[in-house]
């Protein structure tokens, strides 16, 4: 179909006509042909880079002509910023875009001016929490990635996402993308959607394994050359880098997917060399510079690497590095600077990178339950689906690296020929499903037993699992009220005067039944009276305390909230002192927090470490469990490595000490800091006196830096070691800078961070010069 000769406004049209976009891709055409500009609801299951964005585009520009707003779900915070930028575009069409991803118990009520907004789905729960208003104006949903319905950590908040959303815009239009899928029909099925599925691609793309010199599979040609006749080079002959290196030669660009941060960063330092040897001079020279903006931001020791590697024309990626660290690293590949990229599969998903030759040189991933464990082929699909960049690249090819020659066979049958799993729900699980409980009783989505089940009947789960789900369902939903209940988040009125005593927030409408539910030993024989009063107590009305409301809202797992009040209130009046490392623990003891895991090394100085903290650790668990023990200590790990951060301990060291990366630091200083947060005002609310604590930890966790420092870190551009630096020589905040003090503070800081400082705080420097003085102008980790 020519773009042309869609229903869109004369504008739009031209607006792709523009960017060369002038016929649709042939799976395109099949969704439009299947009424995706006619608002039907529609999922789409192609391979990657074959078009899902644009469709997703199309549908959204097409609701804003009649004035819709459309809301764009992202499953991870970059690919929102890199949706957001694309959207952005549509500014010269009088569309505005708007991204959300912050702070989580943030209504975010502003955003609601814009036409299309992109979030995470983690904030759109939160949003629907928070009862944000806009939320049901929603014409258009787009759900990306949309097969992470599968994702036992995201899956539940996106299938509870997605039913809410659906309660609330009976009408709207749902555009679900996916990478190919066993079971796409299901889930189509279960949005009420069309499925449009397909297996083109854009550019041809070539997969097969190779072993020792031969190649296995679609034959593979490289200006007529076989695999065979590739050339061996590097150290030992590595057969990774000499893929990567032939490909390199013929002016392309490597993607290479390892199972470890550590093969990564092992794969770029070898890849290397080889690599370099094919860069012109002026390539060496941006690659320089390139090398310099990455050590001038940190001086960590994974920097340091970092950048020698990036000299050589290679990088590597994973989650260990900065934010920054990574968008130079993508940017530089898709401008072509960077030739290879060594990564662990978090780089699969979704973010376009595509390169001409994909190396999948690992397919065994280690699990830390189950050790080595093939990766899943959907996973293999979309590493090799990055082969191939369309229009720049004349095909696209992947390889899988195998070890042993009898597994050539195996993996061509078990990855290659083999259809990618099926998505399954992960939904049925009690510590998936209390948090959803407890916000779908809060938001007034359900407010009896019965019509929770109900609300739970609309998910995938349920739609999944069929007539069973609903007993299983059911077993669940009753054993997280039960605890919400006795956690006083939710309150339920049995007519019977002693359940109802309290402060009931007066969704209690009286109607009951006046008879509670049997509560004598299970009997296998349900007699009428007793299914009769258990229907009854599905009746009753269910409702959120004042404190559920609260916590929902926070979006605090209701089992982190009862830990800390528990805690706090046994701390506060047991008279103990509580320290830094008290609530730190406690933070990292809440299932919110990631834990980082206890290795070898770890358990002497970690045991040390709790014997000598004892009395400030506010629960310590019976040494003779060795298993609660151990969780422990790893707890406790974790909140060392959060000491660590707000003491002011340089990155580099807490990077070696607990052999994590900048990117984990901040990761665990984040979320610490928004637990920290949440606390102080669950606390508040019980009237208990540490919020106060958690309150100022909760900002020395964003900075990592002691709270003297706070006035320093609020100007624009000082971070943790420029405010140190300043706060040592005397100057504690804006005010106490006079314009003599120029000179003194472009010594500590670097003359431009210090004109920018005083430019800031309002003092003319005027054409005051000072000699640049070495070491003194970055600010690591600030
Ligand atoms: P996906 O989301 O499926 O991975 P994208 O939507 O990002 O793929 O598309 C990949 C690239 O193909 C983008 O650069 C996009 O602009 C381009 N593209 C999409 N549809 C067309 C088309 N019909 N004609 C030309 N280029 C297209």
């Amino acid at each position: 179909i020519p773009t042309e000769s869609l229903p869109l406004s004369d504008p739009v049209k031209s607006f792709y006509a523009e960017s060369g976009i002038l016929q649709l891709y042939p799976p395109q055409s099949k969704a439009i042909s299947a009424g995706l500009l006619d608002g039907k609801n529609i999922l789409i299951s192609i391979p990657t880079a074959s078009g899902k964005t644009l469709l997703a585009e199309l549908a959204m520009l097409k609701s804003l002509e009649d004035h819709g707003k459309c809301l764009y779900v992202v499953p991870l915070r970059a690919l929102a910023s890199e949706k957001f930028r694309r959207f952005s575009e549509f500014r010269d069409l009088g569309f505005r875009t708007g991204i959300s991803t912050g702070d989580l118990d943030e209504r975010d009520e502003n955003l609601g001016d814009h036409d299309i907004i992109v979030a995470t789905s983690e904030k759109v729960d939160s949003l629907i929490r928070n009862g944000t208003h806009w939320l049901n104006q929603i014409s258009v949903v787009v759900l990306d990635e949309v097969h992470l319905l599968d994702s036992p950590g995201r899956g539940p908040t996106l299938e509870i996402v997605i039913t809410k959303l659906r309660k609330l815009n009976p009408k709207m239009q749902i555009v679900a993308l996916s990478a190919t899928i066993h079971n796409s029909k299901e889930v189509a099925d279960w949005l009420k959607a069309e499925c449009v599925v397909s297996d083109w691609r854009p550019t041809k793309l070539y997969e097969g394994v190779y072993f020792d010199g031969v190649f296995e599979g679609e034959v593979v040609h490289t200006k007529e050359k076989t695999m065979k006749e590739i050339e061996l080079v590097g150290k030992g002959k590595d057969a990774g880098v000499s893929l990567a290196a032939d490909t390199i030669r013929d002016g392309g660009q490597c993607l290479v997917f390892t199972n470890s941060r550590k093969n990564a960063a092992g794969f770029a330092k070898k890849a290397g060399p080889v690599i370099q040897s094919y860069l012109t001079v002026s390539e060496q020279a941006e690659l320089l510079d390139l090398a310099s903006a990455v050590t001038d931001r940190s001086d960590t020791d994974a920097a340091k690497v970092l950048a020698s590697c990036i000299r050589t024309g290679v990088a590597f990626h994973h989650a260990g590095l900065s934010s920054d660290q990574r968008e130079l690293v993508e940017k530089s590949f898709l401008a072509g600077k960077i030739k290879l990229i060594a990564s662990t599969p978090t780089l699969a998903a979704g973010l376009n990178l595509p390169a001409r030759r994909v190396i999948i040189a690992a397919w065994r991933r280690y699990d830390a339950n189950d050790g080595m464990q093939p990766i899943p082929v959907m996973e293999y699909k979309q590493m090799a689906g990055r082969a191939g960049r369309p229009h720049l690249d004349p095909f696209g090819e992947s390889v899988l690296i195998a070890s042993k020659e009898e597994d050539v066979e195996r993996l061509t049958e078990f990855y290659i020929e083999a259809e990618p799993e099926s998505v399954e729900s992960k939904l049925g699980a009690e510590n998936a499903l209390r948090t959803h409980v407890l916000s779908t009783v809060s938001n007034g989505f359900a407010s009896t037993r019965a019509q929770l089940l109900d609300f739970f009947k609309d998910t995938f789960f349920a739609y999944q699992k069929g007539l069973l789900s609903t007993i299983a369902l059911k077993t669940v939903i009753d054993k997280c009220l039960d605890f919400l209940i006795q956690a006083d988040m939710c309150r339920e009125d049995s007519g019977d005067s002693g359940n109802t005593s309290g402060n009931s927030n007066g969704n209690s409408n009286g109607n009951a039944a006046a008879n509670g539910v049997d509560e004598g030993p299970a009997s296998p024989f349900v007699t009428a009276d007793k299914f009769n009063s258990l229907k009854e107590a599905d009746d009753y009305p269910l409702f959120a305390t004042k404190k559920g409301i609260l916590v929902s809202k926070l979006y605090l797992d209701p089992l982190s909230a009862s830990v800390i009040l528990e805690d706090i209130q046994k701390a506060e009046s047991a008279g103990m002192n509580l320290t830094d490392i008290s609530l730190l623990h406690l933070i990292c003891k809440t299932t919110d927090m990631p834990q980082l895991y206890m290795k070898t090394n770890d358990y002497i100085p970690v045991t040390e470490f709790a014997a000598e903290n004892a009395e400030h650790i506010i629960s310590m668990p019976p040494t003779k469990n060795a298993a609660e023990f151990e969780w422990f200590l790893g707890e406790l790990k974790t909140a060392i490595l959060l000491y660590r951060w707000i003491s002011e301990a340089p990155e580099n060291e807490i990077s070696k000490e607990f052999d994590v990366g900048e990117g984990d630091i901040r990761q665990f200083s984040e979320t610490a800091g928004w637990i920290a947060g949440a606390a102080s005002r669950l606390l508040k609310m019980s009237g208990l006196s540490s919020a106060g604590l958690f309150s100022d930890l909760e900002l020395r966790l964003q900075y990592g830096a002691s709270i003297q420092l706070l006035p320093l870190l609020k100007i624009r551009g000082i971070g943790r070691v420029r405010a140190r630096r300043l706060y040592n020589a005397g100057f504690k905040s804006k005010e106490s800078f006079e314009p003599a003090d120029f000179e003194t503070a472009a010594r500590l800081i670097g003359p431009k961070i210090a004109r920018q400082l005083f430019n800031e705080i309002g003092i003319d420097v005027g054409g005051y010069v000072v000699s640049d003085s070495k070491n003194s102008n970055s600010d690591f980790g600030g």
